[in-house]
C-alpha cells in the first residue's frame, strides 16, 4: 500500500526549511509551525490507514526517555524493562509484548531511519523532540508515521517525557481490539510518570 506524502516532494521539503528559517530570522519561536506540519501528518496518515489495514507497526522512542542513572542497555531489546516500573520504557516493553510490536529505541536518528527503510512496517508511531520530527518526516516520507512531540525534558537531551497514554492509543486503535485490549488501559505507575 503506497502512502503518498508531501514530504517526499523537495519543492515542499524546500517551503518548510525556508518557513523555519523565516521564524528563526524573526525571533518566532517554529514550534507552532512543527506541530502544525505534525497535526497535518498525523491527518493524514489516519486517513490512508482508515483505508489500508494495519498489520505491523514499529514504536520509536528517543534515548532520553530512559530513566536518568539507569545502567540498563536498551538499544537491541526491551524485554528487560518489562518488569520494571521505575521509567515509561518499563510500559512500553509490556505493551509491545501484549500487543506484538517491535519498538526501538534510538540512540541516533539514521539508525531509526535505516531500521524503518529495512522493516517497512504498516505504520511507524513515534515520539521525539520537535527538530527530529521533522527530521524524521523529511528522511522516510514513504512510510506512515503518527507522531508526537515529546511533553517536557528535565535538560537536554536527560529526562524526555512522552505522552503514554496516546502512543498506546494509537498502536491500540491500528491494531484492532483484542483479548488483551483491556491491558492497554490498565495504567501502571509508569503512565502518569510519562505524561
Ligand atoms: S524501564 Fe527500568 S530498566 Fe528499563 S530503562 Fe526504564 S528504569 Fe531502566
Amino acid at each position: 500500500m503506497t502512502f503518498r506524502s508531501p514530504w517526499a516532494s523537495p519543492l515542499y521539503r524546500a517551503g518548510v526549511a525556508t518557513g523555519r528559517r523565516l521564524c528563526r530570522l524573526a525571533g518566532r519561536d517554529e514550534g507552532p509551525l512543527i506541530r502544525r506540519l505534525v497535526a497535518a501528518q498525523n491527518a493524514r496518515v489516519q486517513r490512508h490507514i482508515a483505508r489500508h489495514p494495519v498489520r505491523s507497526v514499529l514504536l520509536i522512542l528517543p534515548r532520553c526517555i530512559r530513566q536518568p542513572g539507569c545502567p540498563v542497555d536498551v538499544r537491541g531489546d526491551l524485554s528487560i524493562c518489562a518488569d520494571c516500573l521505575r521509567c515509561p520504557l518499563g510500559e512500553v516493553a509490556r505493551l509491545t509484548a501484549r500487543r506484538g510490536v517491535r519498538a526501538l529505541v534510538a540512540f541516533r536518528s539514521r539508525h531509526a531511519f535505516a531500521m524503518a527503510r529495512e522493516e517497512r512496517p504498516d505504520l511507524i508511531v513515534a515520539s521525539a523532540c520537535e527538530d527530529r520530527l521533522v527530521k524524521a518526516l523529511r528522511a522516510v516520507p514513504e512510510i506512515p508515521a503518527l507522531l508526537a512531540p515529546l511533553t517536557g525534558m528535565a535538560r537536554p537531551c536527560v529526562g524526555a517525557k512522552f505522552d503514554l497514554v496516546w502512543v498506546t492509543e494509537q498502536v491500540r486503535a491500528a491494531l484492532g481490539t483484542n483479548d488483551n485490549a483491556d491491558d492497554d488501559h490498565a495504567a501502571g505507575p509508569c503512565a502518569a510518570a510519562a505524561d
